[in-house]
């Protein structure tokens, strides 16, 4: 499997919006969050934040298989936006479509979305146009998702602040597998599938709450999750320097106190 993370970054980014403050100036660019998993025949994305258009165009990956939403929040959500835009039928966005010959108009794309049943209520109370261009399953906690050879597993974590309905993903292929969770306080081990957490070989997570900030949970809370997760590698996403105070170069620095690394948009990984 390659992986690539599309954005280490929390719901504001960096730099954050309209802010000229030391560290927005001065940081690596963070964008919201993402992760792209590939491998022969079978790609997919996990969470479509609203930074989707840049990041998939950013790496040239026109070609997307599925998209999966860890929770309804903006930054892992607000890209669907962009989907639908892109699944509408090009006759749909112009006021004088009879201009351009067929053969010279775009294919109409269409895109699966893998979502909670709370995810999905929320887009079709608040964005029903939204919904109806977009290709929406539900998710159910261990219930596997096969894509090509790929299999990806929804399993629930707790978010806090507050505490609802969220995900995290365990992805396998062959003997690999990694997990995403970008917003946690822990994990929930005790709930069905709760422990599809552990022992990655590749885990991207949380990672504000250790240097400096509160995350979704405590510092401590994240550490006993971090700990209890077991993965061979962890690259810790949701850091934003803006709310740490703390320079790129700082808190790199910090992370390379911890047995964990930074991540780093666009970073790649092979498994
Ligand atoms: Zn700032
Ligand atoms: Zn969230």
């Amino acid at each position: 499997m390659d992986v690539t993370l599309l954005g280490s970054g929390d719901a504001l980014g960096v730099p954050a919006p309209l802010c000229d403050c030391e560290y927005c100036r001065t940081s690596e660019r963070r964008r919201r969050p993402g992760l792209l998993v590939e491998m022969a025949g079978a790609t997919v994305v996990l969470d479509v934040s609203p930074d989707v258009k840049e990041q998939l165009h950013a790496i040239e990956m026109p070609d997307v298989n599925a998209f999966f939403v860890t929770h309804h929040h903006f930054d892992h959500a607000g890209g669907l936006h962009e989907l639908n835009h892109a699944a509408m039928a090009f006759d749909e966005h112009m006021l004088n479509p009879g201009a351009v010959a067929s053969d010279e108009r775009p294919r109409k794309a269409s895109f699966e979305v893998f979502l909670t049943p709370t995810a999905c209520l929320h887009l079709n109370y608040s964005n029903a146009h939204v919904a109806k261009h977009l290709d929406l399953n539900l998710l159910a906690h261990g219930d596997a998702v096969r894509v090509g050879d790929m299999r990806v597993v929804p399993f629930p974590v707790d978010h806090g602040r507050p505490m609802f309905d969220t995900l995290g993903f365990a992805v396998y292929h062959d003997d690999a597998k990694v997990v995403y969770a970008p917003d946690v306080r822990g994990f929930l081990p005790d709930r069905e599938a709760g422990r599809e957490y552990e022992n990655a070989d590749l885990l991207f997570a949380e990672g504000v709450a250790l240097f400096r900030a509160e995350g979704h949970g405590s510092e401590a809370e994240l550490r006993s999750a971090l700990e209890s997760a077991s993965a061979d590698r962890t690259v810790l996403v949701n850091c934003n320097e803006h709310f740490q105070r703390m320079s790129t170069a700082e808190l790199r620095s910090a992370a390379a106190d911890t047995e964990y690394e930074l991540g780093r948009d666009f970073a790649e990984y092979q498994l």
